[in-house]
C-alpha cells in the first residue's frame, strides 16, 4: 500500500493573535466548555484533502502554486456553536471576497483531484474548542481581531502520543490586496 498523509490547506493565525485568543477564551468562556484547541494548532481549514499519496500531493501542490490571488484582511467578529460537530468557533461576520475565492479554488482543485469533498458551502471558521458540551454559553458580542492574510499553507496533521499537531509542508504568497 502506497503510504499516505493527512492533508488540508489553510490559513494560519499569527502568533500575537493565537495568544489573544487564548487569553481572551480563558475569561470568557466556562471551565466545561469543551476541549480547547492549543494555540499552535488555531487555524481556518480552507481545504480539507484527507488521505493522499505522495503523488496527489504533488499534483495538489502544483495546482496551488499556480493560484495568483490577492490577499485580503480577515476579521474575527462572530462566534457560534455548532452541537453537532461539538465545535465552538470565531469567524467573520462578512467573509472577504478574496477568502471565498480561495477556498472556492482550493476546494475545487481537490475535488478534481479525488479528494472526496463535504457538500456543505464553506462557513469559515477558526476552531475554539471541541467535543463541546451540551450548551455553551457564548461570549457577548463586540470582540474583534483583525490581520493581513498573504499567504496559505498546506499542512499535514498527525497524530502523535494522543495529540493532533500539525506540519506546514508549503506555503503559497498572495497578492496585493485589491
Ligand atoms: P482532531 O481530529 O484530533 O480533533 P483536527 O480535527 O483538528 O483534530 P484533523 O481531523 O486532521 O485534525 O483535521 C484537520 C483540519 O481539517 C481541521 O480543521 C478539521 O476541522 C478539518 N477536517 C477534518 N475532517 C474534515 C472533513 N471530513 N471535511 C472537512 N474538513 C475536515
Ligand atoms: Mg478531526
Amino acid at each position: 500500500m502506497p503510504a499516505t498523509r493527512r492533508l488540508f490547506f489553510a490559513i494560519d493565525v499569527p502568533e500575537n493573535i493565537q495568544q489573544q485568543l487564548v487569553d481572551w477564551r480563558a475569561l470568557h468562556f466556562a471551565a466545561d466548555t469543551g476541549r480547547p484547541v492549543t494555540a499552535a494548532n488555531l487555524h481556518m481549514t480552507l481545504a480539507f484533502l484527507g488521505e493522499v499519496s505522495a503523488q496527489k500531493q504533488q499534483a495538489l501542490s502544483a495546482l496551488a502554486e499556480r493560484i495568483q490571488q490577492p490577499g485580503f484582511t480577515l476579521t474575527l467578529d462572530d462566534a457560534g456553536h455548532w452541537p453537532r460537530s461539538r465545535v465552538v468557533w470565531l469567524g467573520p461576520k462578512s467573509t472577504p471576497r478574496g477568502l471565498l475565492q480561495l477556498a472556492s479554488m482550493l476546494r475545487s482543485q481537490a475535488a478534481r483531484s479525488g479528494c472526496a469533498q463535504i457538500p456543505q458551502p464553506f462557513h469559515p471558521h477558526i476552531t475554539l474548542y471541541r467535543q463541546t458540551c451540551h450548551s455553551v454559553r457564548l461570549p457577548p458580542p463586540g470582540f474583534r481581531w483583525q490581520w493581513q492574510v498573504n499567504e496559505f499553507v498546506l499542512y499535514e496533521s498527525l497524530f502523535e502520543r494522543g495529540r493532533t499537531r500539525y506540519r506546514p509542508l508549503a506555503r503559497w504568497p498572495l497578492g496585493q490586496s485589491s
